[in-house]
């Protein structure tokens, strides 16, 4: 893939259809500047603060693009929906068309998001699909599966772990992974990642 990737990319220099430095600004944003950390700071957030929660529920597009707030704005995050969580209702996000995925506050969709048996099965058994990734929810738990459409967005806000009581934003974050905000995952158990090192952001 290496070889094939700078094969293309060589083509499209030398031809003048890409500038090269212009692809590095591009690779370095997606791998630097944007990723999930940006989702993990509005879930932690939300789990802090119970406006914010509301708000993002309400309008999450201003709730996370906001300048007042994280400014998270831009391509596949103009229209922004937040999905809960709660004990009774898990959210799964697809795309089953293709592979649109909120970027501002995700970052580029792992390959299995994009592949064909993600996105037909998810919504035949998506029980079946948590499994695969090693999660298993009551039967009394609904689950809701929502397909991305040409602009929609969603983002899975997880459930907040107990055990995380008093813990700081910062600290909270380090505990969403990606995939809690896709609903293929939920947050980390506490116990096993320490609430000091690294709470300073
Ligand atoms: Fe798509």
């Amino acid at each position: 893939m290496d070889v094939r990737v700078r094969a293309l990319e060589t083509l499209l220099v030398d031809k003048g259809y890409v500038d090269a430095a212009a692809l590095d600004v591009l690779i370095d944003t997606y791998e630097h500047r944007v990723g999930p950390h940006n989702g993990a700071r509005v879930v932690a957030r939300a789990w802090v603060d119970a406006a914010y929660r509301a708000w993002l529920l309400e309008d999450a597009t201003a709730a996370i693009g906001s300048d007042e707030t994280f400014g998270f704005r831009g391509r596949q995050g103009e229209h922004m929906v937040a999905l809960e969580n709660t004990p009774q209702v898990h959210n799964m996000v697809v795309c089953t068309l293709c592979s649109c995925y909120p970027w501002p506050v995700l970052g580029l969709p792992p390959v299995w998001y994009k592949s064909a048996p993600y996105r037909s099965r998810v919504v035949i058994d998506p029980r079946g699909v948590l499994a695969d990734f090693g999660m298993t929810l009551p039967p009394s738990t609904e689950i809701r599966v929502w397909d991305s459409t040409a602009e929609i967005r969603y983002l899975v806000l997880p459930m907040r772990p107990s055990g995380t009581e008093g813990w700081s934003e910062a600290q909270l974050a380090r505990l969403v992974t990606r995939d809690s905000m896709i609903g293929t995952g939920i947050a980390l158990d506490p116990s096993g990642v320490s609430a000091g090192a690294g709470a300073a952001r």
